[in-house]
């Protein structure tokens, strides 16, 4: 794509339908203005700029430094490995003269509409103006991005563009913008400026009628009836954060803070490091093991991680700090059901952890066999060792090298009696599932440690 946004200047207004609508769950609408500085970066001039934009935002005008540009707006279809129905609007705008190589301009474009989510794109996907929370996430497209149309196309563009962002919400809610600095101003208007520190590129914005309930580093921003939920994760979020620095170091990322932002049920929690978002669960416990996860990803800042090793990780650390809450048995039925989850699918017991980034049985290898492979390493060198070689691993500058076996393998030599080279082989290199998965967890994991110990002499 020759065409590219280097900044985004965005002024958005959310207007959810108020309070005393008869119709609860009825959509509200956005209204932006967004000034685009575009770079062509291409080796030929280019007159017609190409933007997608969410299939029901419609844009009203498009200008260059207050000169109205010729715009056209069709519907069309981008054409995904799981759906065919993905459409979006698709906006031509003509330059009033061609943009040179190399050379930049700045386009404004007034939009907006409603969003009703994108659950064709995924069944959490349910971003849009609701009557008490508001959630834009850069896969909505609720900001023009140039693109081919295809998936890679746009994704491609987020990670590069800094961003400014204004936005104007009913006075009783706050507002979130993960890997932004956030400013309030007088006239009640939030302000953002990226800093490019969230986990994932492009523009996620949370608002809502948020209550915030703070426990030491840990902060937690609830919806109306979410109390007991933000009581839970606040002291969950905090025990978490404590445990884990104590065991691991500080969090490469994170600045040992954590903030949570709950979003309604079902709508795809994701911790994008200065922010987690996360659904409110009645059950304490669920609450735990979730936030526990999440916060155990600030130890996995994986930039490049295809065969996803940051869930293992993250589902192993979650598992240990389940047993310092609950005591053994919390880890006995953690690993049980990662066994169980293995012996459903032995296509996924069966595959090697390097490469599962192209198996089918992708996730089920990074939740399941992945931590199931740690807690071997951990019965087979002990916690204090394993915690070790985590800790060096997120610890590593710009993230953990991408291939974890080949690091173990360098560490080995400080760890008394283990036999690396078979455990690597074995868990990530072979086609084999390591572990009798009918065996009860503690006899099945003794057994797996004592293939990989030195005989006693
Ligand atoms: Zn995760």
């Amino acid at each position: 794509m020759s065409m590219r946004v280097v900044h985004y200047d965005l002024s958005l207004t959310l207007s959810p339908v108020p309070p005393e609508s008869p119709i609860a769950d009825a959509p509200g609408s956005v209204d932006l203005v967004g000034t685009l500085r575009l770079r062509n970066e291409g080796a030929r001039p280019v007159r017609q700029v190409r933007l997608l934009l969410y299939r029901l935002l419609e844009v009203t005008s498009a200008e260059t430094s207050g000169v109205p540009l010729a715009l056209r707006q069709v519907q069309r279809r981008i054409p995904l490995d799981w759906t065919d129905a993905l459409f979006v609007n698709r906006v031509t705008v003509t330059l009033e003269k061609a943009l040179e190589p190399g050379a930049e301009t700045t386009l404004t474009l007034h939009y907006g509409g409603t969003l009703v989510g994108y659950r064709e794109l995924g069944p959490y996907m349910h971003d849009s103006v609701q009557r008490d929370v508001a959630v834009l996430r850069p896969e909505v497209l609720w900001y023009p991005v140039p693109g081919p149309l295809s998936w890679q196309g746009f994704m491609g563009t987020w990670s590069r563009a800094t961003f400014a962002l204004r936005v104007r919400c009913p006075a009783y809610w706050d507002c979130f913008v993960a890997g932004a600095r956030r400013s309030e101003h007088p006239d009640g208007a939030f302000t953002f400026e990226s800093t490019g520190t969230a986990s994932t590129p492009g523009i996620h914005l949370y608002a809502g009628r948020y209550v915030a309930r703070r426990e030491g580093p840990v902060s937690v921003h609830y919806l109306p009836g979410g109390e007991s939920w933000a009581a839970s994760a606040a002291a969950a979020g905090a025990f978490a954060l404590e445990e884990l620095e104590r065991l691991l170091g500080v969090p490469p990322v994170g600045e040992g803070r954590a903030t949570f932002v709950a979003i309604p049920p079902g709508w795809g929690s994701q911790n994008l490091f200065d922010i987690i978002t996360q659904t409110a669960e009645e059950d304490p416990a669920r609450t735990f093991r979730e936030v526990a996860h999440e916060v155990s990803h600030f130890w996995t800042p994986l930039e490049d991680d295809p065969d996803r090793f940051a869930e293992a990780i993250a589902h192993f650390l979650q598992d240990y700090l389940e047993g310092l809450r609950g005591g053994p048995t919390a880890v006995d039925a953690a690993i049980a059901s990662h066994m169980a989850a293995l012996g459903r699918q032995p296509e996924a017991a069966k595959a090697p952890l390097a490469g599962a980034g192209s198996h089918p049985a992708l996730e089920t290898i990074s939740r399941e066999k992945g931590p199931l492979a740690l807690w071997a390493l951990a019965r087979t060198v002990g916690i204090p060792d394993t915690m070790d070689v985590l800790s060096a691993w997120a610890g590593t500058p710009g993230g953990g090298p991408k291939d974890f076996a080949a690091f173990l393998l360098e560490r080995a030599g400080q760890m008394k009696g283990f036999q690396a080279d078979p455990f690597v082989d074995d868990w990530f290199r072979a086609d084999l599932c390591p572990i009798d998965l009918t065996l009860a967890p503690d006899a099945a994991l003794r057994r797996v440690a004592a293939n990989y110990l030195d005989a006693e002499p």
